[in-house]
């Protein structure tokens, strides 16, 4: 009888599915290598060697041999934008396109699957990379597309390129007025082309109809399913309205949604005075949606000069760039969200817009000394800081979310807009590391890329693709492997409240984590470019495997 119960019990216990024969880097300081887990249900429930695992298996669990690959803590985005990369995948990509015509012919076979009327939109076309690097017009756009409007955005999002049927539906003619701050791109007899520059888009953007709720959930479903192809287990997305949450939720229950997803409300609106209203929303769908942070905005960005600095631009004597908030409105939302258990994420990209943040965090917290310890306020991006402000973050317990892939975006003009002293405390992560801060890493895509292999490439090498400039951009801010993959996954995990859940494989935590197909932690840099996930599992559940 006893022993019968005893062997029911271990029946029970049995794990669901063991992995054996990895190279799994646990990110867990005790226990950093292992060779082996064992996944119940949706939690880790052993890790170590073949030997100890294997020994746990019951006669109904499953046992995947990973063949010596590599296997990683699930990876954790901290600044994304999902709704952009469900949106911008569903657009056509025009990036290695090599004529006007050839983007056309894109078009015209977008014309074909579409119903009349309905809009066609791209991204990233480049003239310079064209024959004669000339502007295109509408010609070829509307004789692919006669009854669809179309609407392409050139790489750097300063231009659109058009079709004769949006200019129609615009309103636009030869009588039309450049709007200010924007230009038509016109011919020797003033007809506009077809190309809108800077705020001229909007005379057609403005155009095209808001995302119905279906097609919100179906932009967020396929950046769900691009982040599970890639090894992405979380993100923490940067900005989410109450139509994204509730959207989550639907996609939740119809299990059509294949990550974690830690939402930031977006700064001001219903949105925010509801959330403040009700509290925090922690683990929703099995730990799939957590609503407890609010997404703030101080500055704009450093390649349009508007990050707020200190001193003028380097490159442009006179401006100092742009608060776009009040202290006092700031300090507002700060409080609140203090009073409602809520962490307070905000964008500051200059050294003056990082004080500012630092500044208003430092008073409120002073206010509220119980907070002190476990607020976890935190600074997207933190892109340029005064020297001086660096150890306030640790002193303050501010978390720095910053995304390697911006400074090896930035690095050929950046030191060009803030000079040779300032740009030291630029993308300045190992300082930041020094000073005792937290450091989360992303990519703050679809600006960049959402491949977090990449990201690890950037912070470990701070080179470009072809591995210039030779030993990486003031290589004395890059990260060790090590660094570089605590910041994608436990520290991510812990800017979310979330480390004794995710971010490292330990016992009791949720089984999140990917195979790929060679050993980034030891490979030459370039080779990290190369290599593939295998196989991305979520909450114990495989959510991508490569075929
Ligand atoms: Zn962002």
């Amino acid at each position: 009888m006893m022993t019968l119960v005893l062997a029911a019990m271990m029946m029970a216990q049995a794990p669901d599915w063991i992995l054996v024969n990895g190279n799994i880097y646990t990110v867990n300081p005790r226990q950093p290598k292992a060779q082996a887990l064992a996944v119940r249900g949706d939690r880790l429930v052993a890790v170590g060697s073949n030997e100890q695992v294997r020994a746990l298996a019951g006669p109904n669990t499953r046992v995947v041999d990973a063949g010596g690959r590599t296997v990683l803590p699930g990876l954790i985005d901290a600044h994304v934008h999902m709704l952009g990369l469900g949106e911008s995948l569903a657009s056509l990509d025009l990036r290695e396109v090599a004529s006007p015509e050839a983007a056309a012919e894109l078009v015209r076979r977008e014309a074909a699957r579409r119903q009349p009327g309905e809009w066609i939109q791209g991204r990233s076309w480049d003239q310079n990379k064209w024959p004669g690097k000339e502007f295109p017009t509408h010609a070829p756009l509307t004789a692919a597309a006669p009854n669809n409007p179309v609407y392409l955005t050139r790489v750097d999002g300063h231009a659109g390129w058009v079709n004769r049927k949006a200019m129609e539906l615009a309103g636009i003619t030869a009588s039309t007025a450049d709007p200010s701050g924007g230009r038509l791109i016109r011919d020797s007899a003033g007809q506009p082309t077809g190309v809108l520059i800077d705020r001229a888009q909007g005379l057609v953007g403005s155009k095209i109809p808001p995302l119905t709720p279906q097609q919100l959930k179906e932009a967020l479903e396929r950046a769900a399913r691009e982040c599970a192809r890639l090894g992405l287990t979380g993100v923490h997305d940067a900005g989410a309205g109450m139509n994204v949450i509730t959207a989550y939720k639907e996609l939740i229950e119809e299990k059509r949604f294949p990550l974690r997803t830690y939402a930031m409300i977006g700064g001001a609106g219903g949105t925010l005075d509801e959330y403040l209203k009700r509290g925090p929303e922690i683990g929703y769908g099995g730990g799939r949606l957590t609503v407890r942070s609010i997404k703030m905005m101080v500055d704009g960005a450093l390649g349009s000069r508007g990050a707020a600095l200190l001193e003028p631009y380097s490159d442009e004597p006179g401006n100092r760039g742009l608060i776009m908030l009040s202290a006092g409105e700031f300090e507002r939302v700060c409080d609140r969200a203090l009073d409602r258990g809520f962490q307070v994420n905000t964008h500051a990209i200059g050294d003056r817009a990082n004080r500012l943040v630092l500044d208003v965090y430092e008073a409120a917290l002073l206010a509220r000394k119980e907070f002190l310890r476990n607020h976890r306020f935190r600074i997207e991006h933190a892109q340029i800081l005064a020297s001086e402000d660096i150890p306030r973050l640790a002193r303050l317990g501010v978390i720095a979310s910053m995304q390697a892939t911006h400074a090896t975006s930035d690095m050929p003009w950046a030191e060009a807009r803030v000079g040779p002293t300032r740009v030291k405390g630029a993308y300045a992560w190992q300082s930041v590391l020094k000073s005792g801060a937290r450091l989360a890493n992303g990519s703050d895509f679809p600006v960049e890329s959402p491949n977090p292999l990449w990201g690890l490439y950037a912070a470990i090498t701070r080179q470009d693709h072809k591995g210039n400039p030779p030993n990486g951009w003031f290589p004395d801010q890059r990260l060790s492997r090590e660094e570089a993959l605590r910041s994608f996954t436990l520290d991510a995990a812990y800017a979310a409240f979330e480390e004794n859940e995710k971010g490292s494989l330990e016992v009791g935590k949720l089984a999140d984590f990917v195979m790929l197909s060679r050993d980034v932690m030891t490979l030459p840099p370039a080779d990290i470019l190369k290599t593939e996930v295998l196989r991305t599992v979520l909450g114990g559940e495989t959510v991508y495997e490569k075929r």
